[in-house]
């Protein structure tokens, strides 16, 4: 299998011997699921029952008003059943393991919303269910692992490495290699070796395929341009592949800028001078790592998008220009998130919040014929005591009130 999954020479399947009867079993099912018609119309009723699709696209009239230029729409994947896009993906790999007779799935989790979406999917199939968790985010995310465990997860505190995201997948790892025959990682993102980028872009593709009739139908036409936040990259390019063969419709994926793209301390691989081509964890993308290969730490308000790679995919369609890449700053970030709230009454996710904020600050340059479409990956109930920190901060609000003017100038 190794010369596919390619996309331009990122992706492919670094794999260790041992897995790579695994993976051809998974891409064997996965391929035959994607040819039979009834698969996707089993997914789509599993979805409408189960978790709200199809999700509605608000026109947010007030926003539209207050920056006085173009019509700006939201696509609602933070009305899915958990809160985010994220279970599009888990449903849709869950109905994969039923075909393949397994019993147990495994996943990695990082900030606890992957893991929560798996344990949901295991509670409602009966599968058995481990999900592995850094040390240091079981202690910083205890009210995601106390559901994980009420749902049936074992969850397995990694004590490996640095404690966080890219351990607890090392260790998910470790678990398949010893457990092939009755378990399936489900992996959370459009990231890791074949066919995982392209299988969870799939199941995502519901995202892209609903805005683009939802627009013809409401509006007569599509977007002139779309934005998504970029963690992995599974939201953007579950909405993005509605759109791919729209030349006229311009794709803009928004990474974490954290505290400036100078600073060090952000999550940017496609924007930034700190990433570079590299094999890691199983597959060919931009990293941020240093010229030894040392992989960085990376940082963001929102821990949905802390990750050192993306999407294979994301990174093609950045050296083809099909997708424009942008980061948001923290600061940016929770001025769109108050913004937001008070103009709408939805609450983004600070990771949505981020595809948000390019939005402002590209829509007064754009005219009242065009359409903005911003992909609201989730909510932002979980980020409770983030936002409440920054709005006590006298230095955030006077920014985010200076960034309010600055909207209009
Ligand atoms: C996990 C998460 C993300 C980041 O993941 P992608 O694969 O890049 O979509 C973004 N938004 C929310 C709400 C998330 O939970």
């Amino acid at each position: 299998m190794l010369n596919r999954g390619y996309y331009d020479g990122f992706g492919g399947a670094y794999l260790p011997e041992i897995l790579v009867a695994t993976f051809d079993e998974l891409e064997k099912v996965f391929l035959e699921a994607k040819n039979d018609p009834d698969f996707w119309q089993n997914y789509e009723n599993l979805m409408s029952t189960y978790s709200c699709r199809p999700t509605p696209i608000t026109f947010a009239e007030n926003l539209s008003r207050y920056f006085g230029g173009p019509r700006i729409y939201i696509k609602r994947e933070d009305l899915n059943h958990t809160g985010a896009h994220k279970a599009n993906n888990v449903m849709g790999q869950g109905l994969l393991v039923k075909r393949m007779n397994k019993t147990r799935v495994i996943a990695e989790t990082g900030a606890g919303q992957h893991g929560v979406a798996t344990a949901t999917m295991a509670a409602k199939f009966g599968f058995d269910c481990t999900i592995y968790m850094g040390e240091v985010d079981v202690e910083r995310q205890r009210p995601n692992v106390f559901w994980m465990e009420r749902l049936g997860a074992e969850v397995i505190p990694v004590k490996e490495g640095t404690r966080i995201l890219k351990d607890a997948i090392n260790e998910a790892f470790r678990d398949w290699v010893t457990h092939m025959d009755t378990t399936h990682y489900v992996l959370g993102t459009a990231c890791g070796p074949h066919p995982f980028p392209e299988m969870v872009t799939y199941f995502q593709s519901i995202i892209g395929k609903e805005a683009r009739k939802q627009m013809m139908e409401s509006q007569g036409r599509l977007p002139t341009r779309i934005y998504a936040c970029v963690g992995g990259g599974s939201n953007a390019l579950g909405i993005f592949s509605g759109f791919l063969h729209d030349p006229a419709v311009e794709l803009v994926g928004v990474e974490a800028g954290g505290k400036g793209l100078d600073t060090g301390e952000h999550a940017s691989r496609l924007c930034s001078e700190d990433a570079a081509v590299g094999v890691a964890q199983g597959y060919k993308t931009y990293f941020l790592q240093n010229h030894e290969g040392q992989m960085k730490e990376t940082h963001s308000i929102a821990a949905g998008l802390d990750y050192v790679g993306v999407s294979p995919i994301l990174s093609h369609l950045k050296e083809t220009g099909r997708v424009r890449f942008e980061a948001a700053t923290d600061d940016e970030v929770v001025a769109a998130t108050a913004l937001t709230i008070r103009k709408e009454g939805v609450i983004p996710a600070l990771e949505s919040a981020h595809a948000f904020a390019q939005a402002f600050r590209e829509a007064s340059k754009l005219s009242h014929d065009d359409i903005i479409l911003i992909n609201q990956s989730g909510r932002g109930d979980k980020d409770i005591f983030t936002v409440a920190d920054a709005f006590n901060d006298p230095k955030w609000q006077q920014f985010i009130i200076e960034k309010a003017k600055k909207y209009h100038a």
